[in-house]
């Protein structure tokens, strides 16, 4: 049996691993971490459970479709529940947005903001559909070798409508004036790494998404989904080992033909290489089988950094669901600091998950797990003394915006930052959600799924196709495996 290696055990590798498994390959993941999940991985402390990374559960027919390829769905996994608020954005402690589960609930929501809006909602989001359901049969889970893929009748047909070349941020202003409404509809595509105005209306898709098709949760934690899927790749035979940090791939005659993990090297037919990208590049490969160099790499525009503060805190937190968004401060000036003039921002947007408020098991009874994330550039100085600033900067607006006193009552508090993302997944620049989405940056415009030199070396996860995201993710780790399975049966 041919044995195929996958490095790292998030999403993407995982989704891998499971298919090539499941074509009969005898698959083993290497994962440097000692838990599996990658950025999805969670931590338990004084009674509460933090998911590390993902929190929002978006998309819910791509986890559906990637579960059925193998005879099971979601719920044999994970309970899911739908969110009702889906989320809410705070602008000002009297001026909080919460938006209901329900369409009608939404069209009212815009209605009662701006006369008008809920009829142009619908058009919006009749679009959305189309540009949802185009991408995902016909574009997301191709490899992207070549544009010719994307030439297909429907597509041709549908560029107009698809929309590409315009910004998501000149669209969403066409439709909506009220300054509310342009952040609601523009905040989905923070989820790809860049502004609304540096993102093809081609991701107005993300409108669709996050407003018609629905915000869930899987009980105990996002980190239940990586369980799932461990769990099922156990069940097709993949075998794990973690604590694996590999080294070096080796190449003889254009192919892999070894993984040296320092203590030990493994003979192989193939390899999945699904951590960071520049990392796997850089690191692991001779000069002359890296597919770009690190003049490239510095020209890309990666998605954010993020300081993130996980709180156990010993009371319940007034005004606070499971989503909060805190919009008073100016998304403008925030996204020039993170993208136009990096620095530590003058007055951060930040997002507060409060995933007690709908789960018991992640706190002590009576108190709130709080996750506190403040998007920055990348490659910024990272200091014990910046995160403590900032913590009062977000802790203070919080207390202000809940009209609750919370820095009194936090029993448990940890930070995480740009230099844990270098540490734990060896992140270019320390991101936090890999390479952005821009247009420039799309499709077989991104990093290649497969190395131009080394013909079964390929790469998946949110540095190449599709892109950043937990759904995106699971896509890329298939297209990989199926780009393998077609080699080796070649
Ligand atoms: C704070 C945060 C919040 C997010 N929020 C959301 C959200 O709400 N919704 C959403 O959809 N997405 C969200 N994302 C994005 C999403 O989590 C990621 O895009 C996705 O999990 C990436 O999966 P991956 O498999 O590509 O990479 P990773 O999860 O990074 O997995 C790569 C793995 O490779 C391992 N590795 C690297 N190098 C080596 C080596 N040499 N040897 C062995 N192992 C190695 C790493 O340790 C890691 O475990 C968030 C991300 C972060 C960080």
């Amino acid at each position: 049996m041919k044995n195929v290696s996958v490095i790292g055990s998030g999403f993407a590798g995982m989704s891998a691993a499971c298919f090539l498994a499941d074509a009969g390959l005898s698959v083993t993941v290497h994962e440097k971490n000692a838990t599996n999940g990658g950025r999805a991985r969670s931590f338990s402390e004084a009674g509460f459970t933090f998911d590390m990374g993902p929190s929002w559960y978006w998309m819910p027919d791509v986890f559906e479709r990637f579960f059925e390829n193998f005879g099971k769905n979601p719920g044999d996994f994970y309970e899911l529940v739908q969110l009702d608020p889906g989320f809410q954005m705070l602008f000002s402690k009297d001026d909080i947005l919460p938006i209901p589960a329900s369409i009608e609930g939404i069209y009212e929501v815009f209605e009662e903001i701006e006369k008008g809006s809920a009829d142009k909602l619908k058009k919006f989001l009749s679009e959305g559909k189309y540009k949802y359901d185009v991408g995902m049969q016909e574009l997301v889970y191709k490899p992207s070798y070549s544009w010719f893929e994307f030439a297909t009748g429907s597509l041709v047909k549908g560029v107009v409508k698809l929309d590409v070349f315009q910004s998501v941020s000149s669209h969403v202003r066409t439709y909506f004036k009220d300054e509310r409404l342009v952040a609601l509809m523009e905040f989905p595509v923070l989820f790809l790494g860049a502004m609304a105005k540096q993102i093809p209306a081609l991701y107005s898709l993300m409108n669709y998404a996050a407003l018609s098709l629905g915000t869930w949760y899987p009980k105990g934690g996002m980190m239940k989904i990586g369980e799932g899927m461990e769990t099922l790749a156990r069940s097709l035979g993949v075998a794990f080992r973690n604590n694996d940090d590999v080294k070096r791939i080796v190449v003889e005659d254009g192919k892999v033909v070894e993984l040296d993990s320092g203590d030990r090297s493994d003979l192989v037919s193939g390899v999945v290489a699904t951590g960071d990208y520049h990392h796997i590049e850089q690191a692991l490969l001779q000069p002359k089988y890296r597919n770009y160099t690190e003049s490239y790499w510095g020209k890309r525009t990666m998605a954010p950094s993020s300081l993130i503060f996980y709180l156990g805190v010993n009371k319940k937190v007034k005004k606070l669901i499971h989503h909060n968004l805190f919009f008073d401060t100016s998304l403008d000036v925030h996204a020039k600091e993170i993208y136009e003039s990096p620095q530590w921002p003058t007055e951060p947007l930040f997002y507060v998950c409060c995933p007690s408020k709908t789960d018991s098991t992640v706190a002590p009874i009576g108190m709130e797990n709080l996750f506190v994330l403040v998007p920055i550039a990348p490659g910024l100085d990272d200091t014990p003394i910046l995160r403590e600033r900032y913590y009062e900067i977000v802790m203070k607006r919080m207390e202000e915006i809940c009209e609750d006193e919370i820095s009194k009552h936090v029993v448990y508090k940890k930070s995480y930052c740009i230099n844990d993302f270098k540490a734990d997944y060896y992140a270019f620049r320390g991101n936090a959600y890999g390479l952005a989405n821009t247009l420039r940056q799309t499709a077989v415009l991104k990093p290649s799924i497969r190395n131009k030199e080394v013909k079964n070396l390929f790469y998946a996860g949110q540095l190449t196709v599709p892109g950043p995201g937990v759904p995106p993710a699971l896509i890329s780790g298939q297209i990989a495996a199926e780009q393998m399975i077609n080699y080796l049966k070649r």
